[in-house]
């Protein structure tokens, strides 16, 4: 299901939503795009926008046949040159190679995105600590080394640039077995606001993407390892209420992606919960 199978390369058929890269036309055309977690969903489906809008991808995943594939497709969808790098974002050492490789190879990077994830379910008092770190190392870590390292040279190069970061609406709502997802969230989406106050200074932008429930790897595997069946279907009978038949694609996050990009826009909770929460969220009652 992550697309790494093999077999004869086509165009895709849906890279953006309805309207999503082809109103930015080629907004992109010639910047350098740097994408983790690029080999499949929503990480997939933005290096597939951004391409259709013109920009250069480099395609970051640790699954290296998925980012290979995501490179070629992304080639074939008009970018001028895309290239797939295998990198896990929680090793620090390799993501200080990746940046200094990426930037002798072809230059600063114009907007990085901080997308690759890992879920990890289950009530709190039988999450061991390891399951914590992993999690921790992943979405926290691996986004920090991604803003440290391509920050830095984003505000050396004194031109601006953009970050994203992929948050959750977890990150706005507390969940009886997402504890360690949540939390990870919840911190990616408060770096990404201090970084924002940091970095406008240097026109740097910091975007926190919030989606909600998107129908990718991550859901339908590892988020509902270890949920308890009854909660697994209330989840899954949620979503089929909210969306119908079909779930939110990712494509449709692509879209808000590219859109926070252009707009620089701060917070983007992406789904229709995802916006409910984060309205919950911000009116708290004043006690
Ligand atoms: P996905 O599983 O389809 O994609 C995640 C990608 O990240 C995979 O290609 C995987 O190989 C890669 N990855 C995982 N760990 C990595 C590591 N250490 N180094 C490099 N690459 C790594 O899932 P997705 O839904 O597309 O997830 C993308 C992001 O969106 C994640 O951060 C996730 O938490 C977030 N998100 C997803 C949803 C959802 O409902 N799908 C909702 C909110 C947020």
């Amino acid at each position: 299901a992550n697309g790494t199978t093999a077999g004869p390369v086509r165009r895709p058929l849906s890279a953006a939503g309805k309207d999503g890269a082809r109103r930015y036309g080629q907004r992109f055309a010639g910047r350098l795009v740097l994408v983790t977690g690029a080999a499949s969903g929503i990480g997939r489906a933005t290096a597939f926008a951004f391409a259709e809008a013109g920009a250069r991808i480099v395609a970051v995943d640790r699954d290296a046949e998925g980012a290979a594939r995501t490179a070629e497709l992304a080639r074939l969808l008009g970018a001028p040159g895309a290239w797939a790098e295998c990198v896990d974002v929680s090793d620090e050492a390799a993501m200080e190679k990746l940046a200094a490789r990426t930037a002798e190879a072809h230059g600063v990077v114009d907007v990085l995105v901080n997308n690759a994830g890992i879920g990890v379910a289950g009530p709190f008092l039988d999450t061991p600590p390891e399951a914590w770190r992993k999690v921790l190392d992943v979405n926290l870590w691996g986004v920090l080394h991604g803003c440290r390292l391509f920050g830095r040279q984003m505000a050396e190069r004194g031109e601006g640039g953009h970050i994203v970061n992929t948050a959750s609406a977890a990150a706005f709502q507390p969940s009886r077995t997402l504890s360690a997802y949540s939390t990870s969230k919840a911190a990616v989406l408060m770096l990404s606001e201090c970084l924002r106050a940091e970095l406008g200074d240097r026109d740097i932008g910091v975007t926190a993407v919030c989606p909600g429930f998107v129908a990718t790897g991550i859901t339908s595997a590892t988020l509902f390892t270890g949920v308890p069946e009854e909660e697994q279907r209330r989840l899954r009978e949620r979503t089929t209420r909210l969306y119908g038949r079909r779930n939110y694609p990712p494509e449709r996050v692509a879209d808000a992606i590219l859109r926070a990009v252009h707009d620089d826009l701060p917070v983007v909770p992406v789904t229709p919960e995802a916006h409910g929460l984060r309205l919950l969220a911000r009116f708290a009652p004043r006690l």
